[in-house]
């Protein structure tokens, strides 16, 4: 009866979903946004403390037993069901999102909760372990990705609950973890896409050190490139974007994402190739490793560098007139 492709793996154990609904600090005044329904075990509770719920699922059999469930009760009049893929619909206005989601959407459904607009007060979401330790991992931490900083510059992410596999039916092949995710008010003022494309290159190789990753052929034609086609468009001073062109710019990176969320460790070894005996260097390349010398991050390694770091890294590469998209 569960469809495996879409992640259907049901709650089972009333004590956790009161769990999950103690901590999420929903008010009764509250829009509820609910993604991946099922057969409404959360959905009912939520009903219960929420002013509305609206519950997104993608399943048609999945809406007919949650509307049959509701059937002729007071909850009813209080649930809206939208039935389709939550990554491809307009999502109305919400307070709050609860939700147990499919875990093969996690990457592109967060950067679509962080491009929402008007912003949400925070998302309580069931993860797989794994992914909810990419997205709280800090400096220094193994799982410490692009992930984890680039929703970390977005929002502020706390672990809330453990979940063991069989809290669930069918249980799914891994632990999981419930986590609070509250979007920073106002959000900081950067150029999502450059911040995007300088973490990029930074967490290519995480863990050797700025000045051996900014040194490699490809990462300098490429930011070659980029300059000069900023300086010919004279467009280098340009300002961060719009919150609409960022929110744009964040919900595109979601499935970008994916792709890598499962990243490869490129391990602590040092870095043996260098730059093919061209040791005076372009004058290019001199103004990038001058950058990373002007904030002392030539040895530095990105697995080690706070928001802060990057944001600082970004404004001397910027102030340079290097831009990473
Ligand atoms: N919330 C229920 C619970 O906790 O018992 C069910 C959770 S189950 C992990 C995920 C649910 O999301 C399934 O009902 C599945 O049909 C639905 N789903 C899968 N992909 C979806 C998508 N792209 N958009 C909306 N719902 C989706």
């Amino acid at each position: 009866p569960f469809h495996k492709s879409k992640g259907q793996h049901i709650l089972k154990n009333p004590l956790l979903i009161d769990t999950i609904i103690q901590k999420s600090g929903i008010k009764s005044t509250d829009v509820i946004l609910e993604i991946g329904p099922g057969t409404g075990n959360l959905t009912k509770k939520l009903l219960e403390v929420g002013k509305s719920v609206i519950a997104v699922e993608l399943d048609s059999r999945m809406v007919l037993e949650l509307q049959r469930r509701f059937q002729g009760t007071l909850l009813s009049n209080r649930l809206k069901v939208i039935q389709g893929d939550v990554l491809k619909c307009d999502l109305p206005y919400f307070d709050i999102c609860v939700a147990n989601i499919p875990y093969q959407i996690s990457s592109p459904l967060t950067f679509k909760l962080l491009s929402h607009r008007p912003l949400f007060r925070c998302a309580v979401i069931m993860f797989q372990r794994e992914f909810a330790m990419r997205l709280v991992a800090q400096p220094g931490d193994t799982l410490y990705c692009r992930l984890s900083v680039n929703t970390q510059l977005l929002a502020r992410i706390s672990h809330l609950l453990k979940v063991g596999r069989n809290n669930f039916r069918p249980p799914p092949k891994v632990d999981s973890s419930v986590v609070r995710i509250e979007p920073r008010k106002p959000l900081p003022n950067v150029n999502f896409k450059d911040w995007d494309g300088l973490v990029r290159i930074c967490f290519n190789r995480k863990n050797k050190t700025l000045g051996s990753t900014f040194r490699q052929k490809t990462v300098l034609s490429f930011l070659e490139k980029n300059y000069k086609t900023l300086q010919a468009l004279k467009l280098s001073q340009e300002g961060s974007l719009e919150d609409t062109e960022m929110a744009m710019v964040v919900s595109a990176l979601g499935v970008t994402l994916e792709d890598m969320s499962m990243e490869v460790d490129d391990g602590d070894d040092e870095d043996i190739e260098m730059d093919n005996g061209d040791t005076k260097g372009s004058d290019f390349k001199k103004k990038v490793l001058g950058v990373l010398k002007e904030g002392d991050f030539e040895d530095k390694r990105s697995s080690k560098l706070t928001q802060a770091d990057f944001m600082h890294l970004l404004s001397l590469f910027n102030k340079s007139g290097i831009h990473f998209s």
